[in-house]
């Protein structure tokens, strides 16, 4: 039910849309700069942000202190490529100590992962996805239009090591791309004891994107099911998150769809974005975004940020609209969104 419409910037209280949805979910995007070019997140020639551009740690900082009192818990690292930010454990330190911040994780390729993995978990890291979409080399290659599959291993194995339980791997589904790489990619995850979450393949990145390509959350389901055993709803699935969390029948470990096309979970999203430069984002596939580096970097107080975001907020439309003739792209690609 649509809430009456107030002009609630000004007000107290949680970060609220007009849909009644609480906010408390930031993903900070550090850098849009990648060492991969994944063909679905990203254009293989690119030119990226100035670096002078990109908030500093003091600013993401602030801003971040800034949110929490107003609920933000939650807070993700992202990119581009996260860790090709220089000393990013710096800033996961600096954020695990604003006062209100419980849960700091992080999204990686996983290729530089293998030194960083213990210096993150030391700085107060506890959650790590790494993407990972095929265990093949030559389709890793395809996909990602570099090398750096044996990195990316050796930056699980780094993971695991330094104490990141669970650690959870993250893969795109496309039909006629990666759809072969679903049971091999659970299989491994199983034996090595990782949570695999499966993402639909969402139209944000540089190519051409076609339903039809979507290898949907029914389909990955049948072929787990139908190759490696039965599944049934973890038990403490949680039907608000993203993920549609299911457990092996046997005992042999977790798994998630994110079924962002097939069941969008825009009702219940909590989530807002912080661009590498300072944007925020009240939707992946918002069209508008406001700019917030002119405020953390000059003289805007912590009221007038806090407006700007509440405002932000307060004007998030109802859904993606992925599945309709409304939609919209957005004109950033992924890479330079922060997934
Ligand atoms: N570089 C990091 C990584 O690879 O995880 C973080 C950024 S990346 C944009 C974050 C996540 O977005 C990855 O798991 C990636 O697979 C996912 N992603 C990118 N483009 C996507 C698309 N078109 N559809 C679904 N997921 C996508």
């Amino acid at each position: 039910m649509k809430l009456p419409v107030v002009n609630s910037s000004e007000s107290a209280g949680p970060l609220i849309d007009t849909y009644g949805r609480v906010h408390n979910n930031l993903r900070i995007s550090v850098t849009d700069r990648c060492n991969l070019r994944c063909t679905y997140c990203m254009p293989e020639e690119v030119v990226f942000m100035d670096k002078r551009e990109l908030l500093s740690f003091e600013e993401i900082t602030r801003f971040v202190a800034i949110v929490a009192p107003l609920g933000i818990d939650k807070v993700r690292l992202t990119g581009g490529e996260p860790l090709l930010r220089r000393d990013l454990p710096r800033l996961v330190a600096m954020i695990c100590k604003i006062p209100g911040i419980k849960d700091v994780g992080l999204t990686t390729n996983g290729i530089l992962l293998a030194h960083l993995a213990q210096p993150l978990f030391d700085a107060g890291l506890r959650r790590i996805n790494i993407s990972l979409d095929s265990l093949d080399p030559e389709r890793f290659r395809r996909l990602a239009r570099r090398d750096g599959l044996d990195k990316v291993l050796e930056g699980i194995r780094a993971a695991k090591k330094a104490g990141f339980e669970p650690v959870k791997i993250n893969a795109v589904s496309i039909r006629g791309e990666s759809e072969h790489d679903i049971v091999g990619l659970a299989r491994f995850a199983r034996a090595q004891g990782l949570e695999m979450r499966f993402i639909e393949y969402m139209p944000i990145g540089a190519d051409h994107w076609e339903r039809d390509k979507v290898y949907f959350a029914h389909e990955i389901l049948e072929q787990l099911e139908n190759h490696i055993g039965p599944l049934m709803p973890a038990k403490d699935y949680d039907p608000k998150t993203p993920a549609q969390d299911f457990e092996y029948v046997d005992g042999g470990g977790r798994v998630g769809i994110i079924a962002s096309v097939s069941r969008p979970f825009c009702t219940t999203c909590n989530r807002v974005r912080l661009t590498a430069e300072g944007k925020l984002r009240n939707c992946l596939f918002a069209l508008e975004e406001v700019d917030l580096k002119p405020l953390l970097r000059g003289d805007g107080n912590a009221e007038e940020i806090a407006t700007l975001v509440r405002g932000n907020i307060w004007e998030k439309w109802e859904g993606h609209e992925i599945n309709t003739a409304r939609f919209v792209k957005p004109e950033r690609t992924m890479h330079a969104i922060g997934g």
